[in-house]
């Protein structure tokens, strides 16, 4: 074949690639083709090569998407908590919740205790963790969940809205109780609880309490419904411990 037509039937090629959005072929092609002429790999193997090529490249672009799309504020995993600081919290317990069989069966964790005492640090290593086993996951706050929802009904976009928080394995909603909630918010955080139960895992993190919890939802009736739902299947890990970033100074 002459230079020219193979070069032409390159471009065509490269250009079939990218029309059918194959770009993990598209990439190693030179190089299986090379590969090819000198190592006398059968057709078969040589588009076995291929086919694996675009298949790890899709897992490749696929975990990146999740990683990206799971929002989480910061990557600290389990092997960065000093579980000898915070004895409250069992190893044994966060290494079984690590195996994510808790999203397997759409159960909840509910983390409670004082500011520093590692409740964001334990979600997120748990938000890896499921990442790690291609779960998708959405980090946020309570916060920013009501505020979402709430700007939402003014641009009519809160159905939509509502289902980018049902969507995800594994949500997790931090910063529970730090901010006192309107009684319109509260019935959005319970639309979210409500449509997730046994459907969709959460984790949850608060500074206060089981006790104190009706102070945050103000409505008696709808803190029942939403405790009820939540603890239903849940795992709840109460710290007992002092923050974290106290341990330094304590050594002064
Ligand atoms: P909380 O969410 O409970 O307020 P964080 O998880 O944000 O606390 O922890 C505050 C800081 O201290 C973070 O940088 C976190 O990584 C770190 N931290 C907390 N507890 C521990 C721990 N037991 N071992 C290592 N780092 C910790
Ligand atoms: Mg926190």
């Amino acid at each position: 074949m002459s230079q020219k037509s193979s070069q032409t039937i390159n471009l065509a090629t490269a250009g079939k690639l990218k029309e059918f959005r194959l770009s993990g072929i598209a990439k190693s092609l030179d190089l299986r083709i090379a590969q090819a002429k000198d190592g006398n790999l059968s057709y078969s193997e040589f588009l076995a090569l291929l086919l694996e090529d675009e298949a790890n490249q899709r897992a490749d672009n696929k975990r990146r998407r999740l990683y990206k799309q799971a929002k989480l504020p910061f990557e600290k995993g389990i092997e960065d908590f000093d579980f000898t600081f915070q004895p409250s919290v069992k190893k044994k317990e966060i290494l079984e919740l690590a195996t994510c069989q808790f999203i397997q069966r759409k159960e909840n964790i509910i983390f409670i205790g004082q500011p520093g005492t590692g409740k964001t640090h334990l979600s997120t290593a748990l938000a890896l963790k499921a990442l790690g086993y291609e779960y998708q996951v959405l980090f946020t706050t309570v916060w920013e969940v009501i505020n979402t929802l709430q700007q939402s009904r003014a641009d009519f976009s809160y159905h939509k809205k509502v289902q980018q928080y049902l969507k995800p394995d594994l949500l997790v909603l931090d910063e529970l109780g730090y901010r006192s909630m309107a009684e319109s918010t509260v019935e959005d955080f319970f639309e979210i609880v409500s449509q997730r139960y046994e459907k969709g895992s959460i984790i949850i993190t608060s500074n206060r309490g089981f006790q104190d919890w009706e102070k945050i939802f103000i409505d008696k009736t709808l803190t029942g419904a939403i405790l009820d739902r939540l603890i239903h299947h849940c795992h709840t890990i109460v710290i007992k411990g002092e923050s974290y970033r106290f341990k330094n100074r304590k050594k002064d």
